[in-house]
């Protein structure tokens, strides 16, 4: 049970609302003084639209200090990968939503990581593809790294294929289509994805394919002294879908290996089976 005072005092700290929002709480809100009551004001903030569900949730459970990141307010949580926490959120200005990628601190533990992080957002940033997600910004705070990319309603693939299994050829087809017509503007532009899987293909609700996580597999390379990430294999390539020589060594791979994993992506998408069991 959150008290009306503890309630607050973490809404003001999350950053969340203006002060002027929050001066204006006191006459929207009726605030009495029973114990149950900081969990009405959430309650009657959801309702308002002030809130979101994970919002209130977020600041019941005390994690009220994680909700802002620099200029973007956190709205929701979209799912979990091997490279972090991906949240839905709002630009604090703009309005712009997005979706805000906070990555493991692992992969930034040193200045050399930091700074292989920046050149490969720094070369995402200049793709600008229809099947590709756009990369919109990267910052940190408190030593946590994060980039923000154009947020895509819809699923991907991999959830999509556990939802409705095998997929028609026609479809198939066409969704490796489209992430080849995305791989190739990459390639041209001289990068490698190293991890086309159907967890990284979002279809949105307009039925266009659009690649995830451009240049992140290449994190994995940055602390060469430490294997540990390779070993986890978490942020390496998924076996079902890598190519041999990728899987020797990911600096051996290039385009061609990006092509093998579309390769075993459509096998995938036909057949709802990896194709090596
Ligand atoms: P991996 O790290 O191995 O790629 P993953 O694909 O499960 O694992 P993420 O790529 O981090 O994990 O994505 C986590 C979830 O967030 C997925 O369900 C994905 O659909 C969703 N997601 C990621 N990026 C976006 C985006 N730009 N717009 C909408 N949803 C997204
Ligand atoms: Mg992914």
């Amino acid at each position: 049970m959150l008290s009306i005072d503890d309630f607050v005092q973490r809404l003001a700290e999350s950053g969340l609302l203006t002060d002027k929002e929050l001066r204006s709480l006191a006459e929207t809100v009726p605030l009495t003084a029973t114990p149950e009551c900081g969990d009405r004001a959430a309650r009657e903030l959801v309702r308002r639209g002030m809130l979101t569900p994970f919002q209130a949730s977020e600041i019941s459970e005390g994690r009220h200090k994680s909700l802002v990141l620099r200029n973007y307010l956190i709205l929701d949580k979209l799912g979990k990968g091997g490279m972090g926490v991906v949240f839905k959120a709002v630009h604090r200005r703009m309005k712009r939503i997005v979706a805000l990628k906070v990555l493991p601190p692992e992969v930034t533990k040193t200045p050399e990581m930091v700074r292989r992080f920046e050149r490969e957002t720094e070369a995402a940033a200049r793709l600008s593809h229809p099947n590709i997600v756009r990369a919109y910004d990267s910052d940190e705070q408190d030593d946590t790294h994060f980039l923000v990319m154009e947020f895509v309603p819809g699923k991907d693939l991999e959830r999509l294929l556990r939802e409705r299994g095998a997929q028609p050829v026609a479809l198939a087809l066409e969704w490796a289509l489209q992430a080849a017509r995305g791989l190739a503007y990459a390639h041209e532009q001289g990068l490698i994805h190293r991890d086309i899987k159907p967890g990284n293909l979002l279809l949105d609700d307009s039925g266009t394919v659009k690649i995830l996580d451009m240049g992140l597999a290449r994190l994995e390379l940055a602390d060469p002294g430490s294997q540990e990430l390779t070993r986890s294999g978490q942020v390496m390539g998924t076996a079902d879908y890598m190519a041999p020589e990728q899987a020797l060594d990911l600096r051996l791979a290039d385009a061609r290996s990006d092509i093998y994993s579309l390769g075993c992506t459509l096998f995938r998408l036909l057949t709802n089976r990896p194709l090596y069991t």
